[in-house]
């Protein structure tokens, strides 16, 4: 048989949200490659070999699912929310590219999945709906020169931004420091959204306006909204308000 990767996007961690694809793939599989939080979402199967790997590890593990593939091996790598943002999908592309030659010519499958800032924006309405743009707020592959740009940028340009990687235990302050760097280029009323472990059990939703912004609200597994100029919110009755951004922007905007 024939030996091929899978790299599978879980999405952000209800069952329900993880594609048909996606489960086929996980269910086929002969190893299954990938964070531990990653894989403990994965059911057990009996024959199916794990390997849990650490943060930081990305190439050696697309390597290690290369080399299976290429000795006959159906490897499934699985990455939460999708496997190409921020994930690991660019790892095993920037192995292929740099490796030898015979990982080439290894059958490769990306499954999509659910990306965090989807899941957050459908839980309040539909912040992204008009010009939305995506940053790491991670600098520990890019100079924090590189973020701050970026987001005067997006802010100044009229995006709605999300907010991957918005803090760690090795990066407290990058988050603080680009809620005061947007403060500059939006209005105070703004309105931000912090979506944490989303279709998970521990899920929490704040809703909040940029002024009133706590980083304090965010950890590791939180994507930060940020509106717009033009985004909304529309306030309910008994019920959560919606934040939308319209789908027209104005000429000025
Ligand atoms: N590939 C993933 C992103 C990996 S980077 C995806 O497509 O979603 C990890 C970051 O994703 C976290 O720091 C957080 O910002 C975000 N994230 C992942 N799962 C999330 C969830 N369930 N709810 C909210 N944010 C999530």
């Amino acid at each position: 048989m024939t030996g091929a990767v899978y790299i599978v996007g879980l999405g952000p961690g209800h069952p329900a949200q993880l594609t048909p694809e996606a489960a086929e793939a996980l269910a086929a599989a002969e190893v299954l490659l990938g964070y531990s939080s990653y894989l403990a979402r994965v059911p057990e199967r009996a024959g199916q070999l794990r390997e849990a790997s650490d943060n930081g590890e990305e190439l050696a593990r697309a390597a290690a699912a290369l080399e299976g593939a290429v000795a006959g091996q159906r490897v499934a790598m699985v990455s939460g929310g999708d496997p190409g943002v921020f994930a690991m999908a660019s790892a095993v592309c920037e192995a292929i590219e740099r490796g030898p030659e015979r990982w080439r010519q290894v059958d490769l499958h990306i499954l999509p999945g659910v990306t965090a800032m989807l899941a957050v924006a459908a839980r309040v309405g539909a912040p992204l709906g008009h010009d939305f743009c995506a940053i790491n707020l991670s600098d520990n592959l890019k100079p924090w020169t590189l973020v701050e740009k970026r987001l005067a940028a997006a802010a100044g340009a009229g995006f709605v931004l999300a907010l991957y990687n918005p803090v760690s235990r090795a990066r407290p302050w990058q988050l603080p420091a680009a809620l005061d760097l947007l403060r500059r280029h939006l209005p105070d009323t703004t309105p931000v959204v912090f979506g944490r472990a989303v279709g998970r059990a521990d899920e929490r939703v704040i809703i909040t306006a940029l002024d009133e912004a706590d980083a304090g609200f965010a950890d590791m597994a939180t994507c930060v909204l940020i509106g717009s100029a033009e985004t909304r919110i529309v306030k309910r009755p008994g019920r959560e308000p919606l934040v939308y951004t319209p789908r027209n922007a104005r000429p000025s905007a």
